[in-house]
């Protein structure tokens, strides 16, 4: 099929701040979003030329969608197998199933990194009680589905009460993993074009604080060999998904200098909104172009960065921000502060110096 010309329209299912930054990206190439989404008040939906407000289960809803748009795809992963089978009788989905599968479910996921011989910390799937005790120790449970930001995860200690735990987790299954004494993390985000052409942004660090993103610092403070390699693993994890779109792979990096892969996202991700202001395209309109079938452009980063979310209370500091000079501000103009929520960032700049 050939690319899909400015004026069309791309959907996107979900409606959250990474879906206005890409709605946005995709109007500076003269392109329509319609968002799909089940909240009215939605930072996508304010940004973009249509908006569908219904739940991903009514059907009317998903064909009327797919009867208005050129080529459709998502924010967030946990989108229901049956709305996307459905929209992709009528476009075509970008990335498609198999790559939002295998990100859904923490299981999938990492059998699939193993499996195209990415390393990640030993783990067991659990179902039980029982299956807990022997699981690696200390460790951590993680809800195979419908996790994020470090939700649904419990610490394992030496000694732990596995039916206690088991009881307080409450999920069907989940996966327990080796915790790991990592010196530091980092991600790596790689677009991939219809035609198979891959661009990989530079790899950043990430300081997480109780499991949600806080900085990315960019270049990372890695060897540049481990950098290398941790975008040629992205790369590939997103050929062997023979993924269209963007996928980011966030890996820990072992007090020895291994890689291990923690979590994939087939999608725009948090630690890649640093490339907004670095980079001559930035991870938004990368992923725009993969989807609409345009050919990618060059990656390259002009300037050193570092990308502090700002969550909660910390969006009232916007004043301040506003004033300081060589600090971009990106708002997503939600109206609720809630402690941890994602409210907006900041990036800031610094001349290149790798
Ligand atoms: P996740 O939801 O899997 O991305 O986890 C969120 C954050 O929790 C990670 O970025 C780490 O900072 C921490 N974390 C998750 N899994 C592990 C692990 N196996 N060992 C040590 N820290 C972890």
């Amino acid at each position: 099929m050939s690319p899909i010309p400015p004026g069309g329209a791309i959907g996107i299912f979900g409606g959250g701040q990474l879906g206005r930054m890409t709605a946005l990206a995709a109007a500076r190439l003269g392109y329509r979003c319609h968002i799909f989404c089940p909240e009215a008040e939605s930072p996508a939906v304010e940004v973009s030329a249509a908006a569908t407000i219904a739940d991903y289960a009514d059907r009317a809803a998903l064909d009327a969608f797919g009867a208005s748009i050129d080529v459709a795809t998502f924010e967030f992963e946990n989108v229901p197998h049956d709305a996307v089978a459905r929209v992709a009788a009528s476009v075509p989905v970008r990335p498609g199933w198999e790559a939002l599968r295998t990100s859904q479910d923490r299981a999938v996921e990492k059998r699939f990194l193993n499996r195209i011989g990415l390393e990640t910390s030993s783990w067991v799937e659990v179902r039980s009680a029982e299956d807990l005790k022997r699981a690696p120790c200390p460790g951590i449970l993680k809800t195979a589905r419908l996790g994020y930001d470090g939700k649904g995860q419990f610490r394992l200690d030496r000694d732990f009460d596995a039916g206690a735990v088991w009881s307080a987790f409450g999920a069907e299954r989940g996966i327990v993993e080796a915790f790991v004494d990592f010196s530091t993390e980092v991600s790596a985000i790689a677009a991939r074009g219809k035609d198979g052409s891959i661009a990989v942004f530079d790899v950043g660090r990430n300081i997480h604080r109780d499991g949600i993103l806080r900085r990315t610092t960019v270049p990372a403070p890695v060897p540049a060999s481990l950098a290398a390699e941790a975008q040629a693993l992205t790369a590939r994890a997103a050929e062997a998904l023979d993924l269209v779109g963007l996928l980011a792979v966030e890996f820990f990096v072992t007090r020895d200098g291994r890689l291990l892969a923690n979590e994939i996202a087939p999608r725009p991700h948090n630690s890649g909104h640093w490339t907004q202001d670095a980079c001559g395209t930035d991870q938004f309109e990368q992923f725009v172009r993969a989807v609409a079938g345009l050919p990618l452009a060059d990656p390259a980063r002009h300037s050193d960065a570092e990308m502090v979310n700002l969550l909660g209370d910390d969006v009232h500091a916007w004043p301040e921000l506003l004033a300081e000079p060589g600090a971009n501000l990106h708002l997503y103009g939600k109206r609720d502060v809630r402690p941890g929520r994602k409210m907006g960032h900041v990036t800031r700049l610094s001349p290149k110096t790798r």
